[in-house]
């Protein structure tokens, strides 16, 4: 990992000073509250090295970025069988979208999806007691013990014009892949999608998928080697709405992003890093975000490709 820290303030500096032609997220209207000059970094590998620039320890609303780890739970408990329930294609549609989901008869394509992720919160409510609390304690451990909570501002706020999600939920119902009440299914994702976390704390939380499914905190195995390897597949497919085939392509690692401007790339085997820009390009990736990861790729020389 040397030079690591170099690259990260050379590209910093650059993509700083480039003109930002996103635009933060207005749909849910608490994301419009937060300071649209935000821009933080963080890097921190299997061998240690941890590196921070900018805005990283401030937490944001991480939004879908959530659904990777709402996902590692429910596999963790049901393993394979999971897959009977939605598939594992990437979409090319976008992330809130109805239409495939009326010709998959209610199987959503992937889990990063926002489908997905409803049918992945279903899951969840049918095999845990408490399931709040048992997402949000899966989540603290995996970061090695950190503070991370839902937010209730941004979840209400969500959930006062959540309207597509709605559809979506009741739409897969009608098909009989939701087994709950709808109303307590998306209850629950709104709080999934608030979790506020810093580029740290994401960072260090996803750090497990580096290392072979193994909380590098505890040691303990959270996913099989091979069920770390199809998450990482599946950020790699599916982890960038309709622009992960860009991502791939211009990155090189599986990664995931959220509406809140929050992306986490994961190389494994060797480090996770973090950005955190809130504006958003046309297809809702941090304009940034993007180019950071594409720059520290790029001169790092280092992606799974
Ligand atoms: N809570 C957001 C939604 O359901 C998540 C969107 C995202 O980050 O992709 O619309």
């Amino acid at each position: 990992m040397e030079g690591f820290d170099r690259i990260i303030e050379e590209v910093f500096a650059e993509v700083k000073a480039i003109n930002d032609l996103g635009e933060v997220a207005s749909y849910i209207p608490e994301l419009l509250n937060v300071d649209a000059q935000k821009f933080g970094v963080y890097l921190t590998s299997i061998s240690e090295f941890k590196y921070g620039k900018g805005n990283f320890t401030e937490k944001f609303s991480i939004q879908s970025i959530s659904k990777v780890l709402s996902l590692s739970l429910a596999y963790s408990i049901l393993g394979e069988s999971i897959w009977s329930r939605l598939g594992v294609e990437p979409s090319g549609t976008s992330y809130n979208s109805l239409i495939q989901l009326e010709t998959d008869r209610g199987i959503p394509r992937n889990p990063f999806i926002n489908a997905g992720a409803i049918v992945i919160s279903d899951i969840l409510i049918s095999n845990l007691k408490d399931y709040k609390n048992e997402f949000l304690n899966f989540v603290r451990k995996l970061s090695g013990g950190k503070p991370i909570d839902y937010s209730n501002k941004i979840a209400t706020s969500e959930r006062s014009v959540g309207y597509r999600n709605v559809a979506l939920c009741n739409f897969i119902k009608s098909f009989g892949n939701i087994e709950n009440d709808p109303s307590e299914v998306l209850d629950f994702y709104f709080d999934i999608c608030s979790l506020e976390m810093s580029c740290i704390e994401l960072s260090e939380t996803f750090l497990f998928l580096a290392n072979n499914g193994i909380n590098p905190h505890n040691n303990e195995q959270v996913l099989t080697k091979s069920q770390s390897k199809r998450m990482n597949a599946l950020m790699q497919t599916c982890g960038f709405y309709d622009e992960s085939g860009e991502f791939a392509f211009k990155v090189g690692l599986p990664g995931k992003s959220g509406v809140g401007g929050g992306i986490v790339a994961v190389h494994p085997g060797h480090y996770v890093i973090t950005v955190w820009s809130p504006k958003l390009n046309r297809k809702g990736n941090s304009f940034k975000g993007m180019q950071f990861l594409e720059k520290f790729t790029t001169e790092s020389t280092l992606s799974i490709f």
